[in-house]
């Protein structure tokens, strides 16, 4: 039996094929490569170029895979730009999970893991915030996420498939290995910036609004480094393989740090300074989010072995470095990468 990959050649994606791969599982990706990249995955897996909501693209993939589980990452993931575009972000996130989820439904596929994000929260009453807190999104982002939370939970009563829906926190870092990091072009998430601003591929850091009611005035995220998010995956497949029920779970370590903080360890691991502009806030920012990850911890045994945010900066500069050569290697042969 094979696990369907969406958005397999992207960021969290591609980490999550080759642990897979690691771990022997017969994998199949869907992509549609725009912001993905076929050198990311490990060699030997199919990818399928195409979209999620191509029904009957997805329909005959399943078909001839024999496909029984889906773990769905391909959307749209930037807050500013979907406050920019909600209709577009609505129509990648929510229009194209349901028509994937219609797909899985009628081809018997039974398991279903779900990229979702803290971003369902907002600006959430309670920090660390627990998976039962009031959802209440503030940009369409958010919202386009949590549309197919609801949407999966009704599928779960009306057909009885089981899915396991993930809260993802800030995710960042790389493969310890190098074999595939964040490699998006036009990056907006700050560790990423900033790293890139290390490495003297950006002028400046911009800081997005130094007058939130925080400890320095900058804006807190609860930082996960990305193998440990793919880790989480890992766990609810098991968990769904051994017949478990639905479930939600927070993924991130239920501790923060403020934009200041993360700019400081970018300099700090890289021995780089950077110049860094304070400047106004960003539409759709939540002040502070960090998880309360005490359910994942407990009911599906997740235990992180990345929960260090200078490990985290430090893998992530690493692989910017190593991606920067990929790419003048690449330009030197004429390739895209
Ligand atoms: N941020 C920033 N400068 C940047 C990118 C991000 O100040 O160049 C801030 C952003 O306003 C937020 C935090 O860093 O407070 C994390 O933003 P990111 O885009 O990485 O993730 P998000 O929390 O929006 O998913």
């Amino acid at each position: 039996m094979t696990i369907l990959v969406t958005g397999g050649a992207g960021y969290i994606g591609s980490h999550m094929v080759h642990m897979l791969a690691d771990a022997g599982e017969r994998v199949v990706v869907l992509d549609n490569l725009s912001t993905g990249f076929e050198w990311s995955m490990p060699k030997g897996v199919p990818l399928v170029i195409g979209e999620t909501g191509d029904q009957s693209r997805v329909a005959a993939l399943i078909a001839e895979h024999q496909v029984d589980a889906i773990i769905h990452f391909a959307a749209s993931i930037v807050v500013p730009d979907s406050v920019r575009d909600p209709l577009g972000y609505y129509r990648n996130n929510t229009m194209n999970s349901r028509a994937l989820l219609e797909v899985a439904v009628n081809s018997g596929v039974r398991q279903f893991i779900f990229s979702s994000t803290a971003a369902v929260y907002g600006n959430p009453e309670k920090s660390p915030v627990g998976e039962d807190a009031t959802l209440a999104p503030m940009s369409p982002y958010g919202s386009s996420k949590l549309m197919t939370e609801v949407m999966l939970k009704d599928v779960g009563v009306a057909y009885g498939m089981k899915y396991v829906i993930l809260r993802y926190f800030n995710v960042a870092g790389a493969d310890p290995a190098l074999r595939t990091g964040q490699s998006t072009l036009g990056a907006t998430h700050l560790i990423k910036v900033a790293v890139e601003a290390a490495l003297g591929m950006r002028a400046k850091l911009d800081i997005y609004g130094t007058d939130y009611n925080t400890p320095d005035g900058t804006c807190v995220r609860d930082y996960i480094h990305v193998m440990d998010l793919a880790n989480a995956h890992m766990a609810a497949l098991t968990h769904l393989r051994g017949g478990g029920d639905s479930a939600t779970f927070n993924c991130g370590y239920g501790h923060g740090y403020s934009v200041l903080e993360v700019v400081e360890a970018v300099k700090r691991v890289s021995g780089r300074d950077f110049h860094v502009e304070l400047g106004p806030r960003r539409p759709g920012d939540p002040a502070m989010i960090v998880a309360d990850s005490a359910r994942i911890r407990a009911q599906l045994g997740w235990t992180p072995r990345f929960d260090d945010l200078d490990l985290i900066v430090e893998h992530a500069f690493a692989w910017e470095r190593q991606l920067a050569n990929l790419r003048k290697d690449a330009r030197a042969v004429g390739r895209h990468t």
